[in-house]
């Protein structure tokens, strides 16, 4: 007999996977705070310092295409164009070479930032939940299995480019990031993982569309309602 429960379980998050009818089932999600030095440099920081992480909750995962209302508690909601790493086997203390063992696939994401409540939290030296993992935070396009991709990163709204860069411009490449952040927790399959913003990141209103772009994956669009 299963687990009796007090109320049903809300079903497991899923994300479409390119070429395939299953789906990618989410365990959580981490993001890298800055990854390219450019992107570093527009936020003041240093460009030289190890990757930092923070989260976002699993249902926070919008599919590209969505449309969603105008977060709450902002009024400077930005973009940030990522490829996203879908992790697809266990790993805790892994080496680089272990850790791109344990990629599954890739996907383009769109890291959506409440800039404001960010700077505040910065200012006052709190947490940033509230400015990256709230609701609807989380925009990620069809996953793609297999190798990383090479190409260029572009996000654009409404059409006009807004971020472009090479994705080997990232500081910290995807195994050096798993690397890095399974010192701090066990990553399992179903986690993912985005990998930073370039620079360019700005606001978005009411209305916008905004798509993040990686060549050879399906792009993450969203429109704000
Ligand atoms: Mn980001």
């Amino acid at each position: 007999m299963g687990i009796a429960l007090v109320f049903p379980a809300l079903p497991t998050v899923t994300l479409a996977v390119t070429g395939r009818v299953e789906r990618f089932p989410i365990r959580r999600i981490f993001c890298v705070g800055r990854n390219y030095a450019e992107h570093a440099r527009e936020m003041g920081a240093d460009d030289k310092e190890p990757p930092f992480f923070f989260t976002k909750p699993a249902d926070a995962v919008v599919e590209s295409g969505g449309t969603i209302p105008y977060p709450t508690a902002t009024t400077n909601l930005h973009h940030e164009g990522e490829l996203v790493v879908a992790i697809g086997k266990a790993g805790v203390m892994v080496t680089e070479d272990a850790a791109a063992a344990m990629i599954w696939g890739h996907a383009a994401g769109n890291d959506l930032t409440r800039r404001d409540l960010q700077a505040d939290a910065k200012a006052s030296r709190r947490p940033w939940d509230m400015a990256k993992g709230f609701d609807k935070s989380a925009v990620v396009g069809a996953i793609r299995p297999g190798s990383i991709p090479d190409g260029t990163l572009r996000c654009l709204v409404n059409g006009v480019i807004r971020q472009e860069a090479r994705l080997s411009d990232m500081i910290w490449s995807p195994p050096a990031i798993i690397a890095a952040l399974s010192q701090l927790v066990s990553l399992a399959p179903g986690d993912l993982i985005f990998t930073g913003t370039p620079a360019g990141v700005g606001p978005l209103v009411r209305g916008d569309s905004c798509r993040v772009e990686i060549d050879g994956l399906q792009s993450a669009t969203v429109t704000i309602a």
